[in-house]
């Protein structure tokens, strides 16, 4: 059963423009690993490079990125004897010395990002408050879905809230303002039309739902959701088509090495990059924004990853770096 992101998936004609790999643009290493191999494989054989094991679940743990690291240096500046000058905040015993609270420092500095935890733990319960159909612009959508599991019942829910929070941590590091769309603080929900509204009320510069998809067996990998062009009603993407896809190229790059996972092997040719019209998260943002789907929760190998804390940590790693490079960083 399957009661995902309003699948079925859609068809192979939506994907990336085959012109415009992301796994050739963006990075020097992407670029030099492309030019060594078929374009084809490319972006396959960039994670057996950078994961140098494989891409199955069964990955050696290794030390969480560094980038965690990325607010010791604005911390050390407060300490005692960084600074040649000696700065008023190094009498921390002093009341009268307390250090007004520095603006946030880091390359997401004076930047907002929304994360969106897809579904709700609670949602199996509400099946008649999420069922309510609600308008997406361009049709109407069931205001909510329950999201899928793995075979051992570790609900998808459950994934995207735990991988929110790091995402949140790993943005904030960098400087970020984070807002959640919940923070399974409510018995269902929000309704995708909500969540949308979140973003746009927020004017953040970048919006990135979480999930991880449900799909046979065998079918393995990450992809992210890019926006389609639509209109109608109160969706309108027009503006947001091109800035969200550079979003997801990016976070599609970051997350193939930070994870070693492979692009999805059942849609996208491979690309790691799919475009739907029929999310109204989607449609109905007016900031950008994309959906990743981490994996696939019925694969028990991509099962294995998915329910791994350390692996759950590379993807947020990765959907971070992605945003920051997006973001300017
Ligand atoms: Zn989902």
């Amino acid at each position: 059963m399957r009661k995902d992101d309003g699948f079925p998936p859609p068809e192979s004609g939506s994907s990336v423009s085959p012109d415009r790999p992301w796994f050739t643009r963006r990075s020097t290493l992407v670029v030099g690993v492309a030019a060594l191999a078929p374009a084809c494989l490319a972006g396959w054989v960039l994670t057996q490079v950078l994961s140098g094991s494989g891409s199955d679940g069964q990955q050696q743990p290794r030390p969480l990125p560094a980038s965690h690291s990325a607010l010791a240096p604005g911390q050390r500046d407060a300490k005692p004897g960084s600074t040649p000058s000696g700065s008023p905040s190094t009498d921390a015993s002093s009341p009268a010395a307390a250090p007004v609270p520095a603006p946030a420092k880091g390359p997401l500095a004076g930047k907002t990002v929304v994360v969106d935890p897809g579904h709700n733990t609670g949602n199996f319960k509400h099946t008649d408050e999420i069922n309510r159909q609600v308008d997406i612009g361009t049709g109407r959508k069931e205001c909510d879905t329950t999201g899928t599991t793995t075979n051992s019942g570790y609900m998808e829910a459950e994934f995207t809230y735990d991988v929110s929070l790091r995402l949140r941590a790993a943005l904030e590091a960098q400087g970020a303002k984070v807002i959640l769309t919940h923070q399974q603080d409510r018995p269902w929900g929000p309704c995708i039309t909500e969540r949308a509204r979140i973003g746009n009320e927020a004017d953040a510069d970048a919006v990135v739902s979480v999930h991880a998809d449900g799909v046979s067996a065998g079918s393995r990998g990450f992809h992210v959701i890019l926006p389609a062009k639509v209109k109608g009603g109160g969706a309108d993407t027009a503006k947001i088509v091109e800035p969200s896809r550079e979003l997801g190229e990016r976070i599609a790059g970051n997350f193939a090495r930070t994870t070693g996972s492979a692009p999805a092997n059942y849609l996208g040719s491979g690309t790691g990059l799919v475009v739907r019209d029929d999310l109204g998260g989607l449609n109905l943002s007016t900031r950008p924004k994309v959906f990743i789907e981490c994996g696939n929760m019925r694969d028990a190998k991509d099962a294995a990853q998915l329910t791994s804390p350390e692996w759950r940590q590379k993807a947020a790693q990765g959907i971070a770096d992605g945003i920051v490079g997006f973001l300017g960083g």
